[in-house]
């Protein structure tokens, strides 16, 4: 018997499960880059659209792991030396967790966790994760490669048009009563004829670009590997060598690397003073990559003329966290990656990797991040151990 750690956010404060507005979800099988989307064996557990990522909603996992004899820990309570995670982390040889309310995998925690083998992201981005200390431990760390691209390539387009547009000023002035269409149009601009720049053009970065094409911007992006010619050649895209020349050519960027030691304040003061006046960032990749300050001082000193994003550091973020409150910001806590049409395919990835551990069966290459003692599959191509 194995005791399977799953840390979740907690469930809504108005109790669960929630009314769903809606009755079904649309049924995606295979992503834009031909991977296929989860494909677990047997019952899923719960149906696609409940809500699956907090507490009570398991992931739909119970049935599964306890059919095998299995012990399933759900909690939320994940910091601090008392906390639930730390009580059951030296027992648990799997332990699940999500990046919108991560259980930080430090070293010190994986020194601690010596019956830990696999450490499975319920979604994408395994920073939480020390991915050196693990590979040392020689632990699998997986996620559901795939699984949220899109659902936050919408966000960021979205995203862009709050921000350029001005959406919420406008909003906040029309529900308390007010018509002041002068105060909400100073700062709204069109993005049409705007040049944008991803840096980073992975799976999310490169829907963002696809999703914008319509929108008639100029499209530009850096990352360390160049895309194909042909992909190159339908979005009209233009390539920069480095972070530096695409920041200083475009209107609007979106940030959209994985995070790893070296690209811990990727975005800093020099980087911001590069930038076009009245340029916007758009950060749904990681906190960490930017650094909290910098993005303070470009706001308030007009260099920039707005931010957005829904990821912070440490998650939850702390009430005084001062990106709450800086000027111009469209900042949400971590939810783009964990709608409900995405929960229903990370769960079914989820459920899907641990078949694979449970049968010690190969988990798909491109779930990999860490195997056999160094980074493997996707984590290959995307992070780096320094
Ligand atoms: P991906 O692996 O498909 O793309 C990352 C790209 O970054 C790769 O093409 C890689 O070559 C490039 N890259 C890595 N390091 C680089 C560097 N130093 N300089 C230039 N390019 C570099 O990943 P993805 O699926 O597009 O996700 C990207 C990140 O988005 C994840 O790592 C995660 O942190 C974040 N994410 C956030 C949410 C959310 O809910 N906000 C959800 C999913 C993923």
């Amino acid at each position: 018997m194995s005791t399977v750690l799953c840390v979740l956010y907690p469930d809504p404060v108005t109790g669960y499960p929630p009314e769903y507005v809606r009755d079904e979800i649309p049924e995606i099988t295979v992503y834009a880059n031909g991977q296929s989307a989860p494909t677990p064996r047997g019952p899923l557990g719960f149906k696609p659209g409940q809500l699956v990522g907090c507490v009570s909603g398991e992931l739909g996992l119970r049935s599964y792991l306890e059919s095998l004899g299995h012990e399933l820990i759900v909690t939320s309570d994940k910091d601090g030396p008392d906390s639930t995670f730390e009580r059951y982390l030296p027992e648990a040889e799997v332990v699940i967790s999500q990046p919108f309310w991560p259980a930080y995998l430090t070293e010190e925690r994986i020194a601690g966790a010596k019956k830990l083998k696999l450490a499975l992201t319920a979604g994408i981005g395994s920073d939480h994760v020390d991915l050196r200390a693990a590979a040392q431990a020689g632990i699998t760390v997986a996620e559901v490669t795939g699984s949220n691209c899109v659902s936050v390539a919408e966000q960021v387009v979205m995203l862009i048009l709050l921000l350029v547009r001005n959406y919420l000023p406008s909003h906040t002035f029309s529900e308390a009563g007010g018509w002041n269409i002068a105060d909400c149009v100073e700062r709204a601009y069109d993005i049409e004829g705007m040049r944008f720049g991803a840096i980073g053009a992975g799976r999310i970065g490169l829907a963002v670009l696809q999703r914008l094409k319509p929108f008639g911007l100029s499209l530009h992006y850096t990352q360390r590997h160049r895309l194909a010619p042909e992909i190159e050649d339908d979005l009209g895209l233009s390539f920069h060598a480095d972070a530096e020349s695409l920041v200083r050519s475009v209107d609007i960027v979106n940030l959209q690397l994985p995070l790893y030691p070296s690209t811990e304040g990727f975005f800093n003061d020099a980087l911001f003073a590069k930038m076009k006046r009245g340029a916007y960032l758009i950060n749904t990749a990681r906190g960490k990559l930017v650094e909290r300050d910098a993005v303070i001082r470009a706001l308030q000193s007009r260099q920039i003329a707005g931010y957005a994003g829904d990821v912070w550091f440490p998650q939850p973020a702390p009430l005084d966290h001062p990106w709450r409150t800086m000027p111009f910001n469209g900042m949400t806590p971590h939810v783009s990656g964990t709608t409900l049409s995405a929960q229903a395919r990370y769960a079914a990835g989820t459920l899907e990797i641990l078949q694979s551990y449970f049968a010690s069966a190969p988990i798909r290459e491109e779930y990999l991040i860490v195997d056999g003692g160094n980074l493997a599959g996707t984590g290959s191509a995307s992070y780096q151990l320094t």
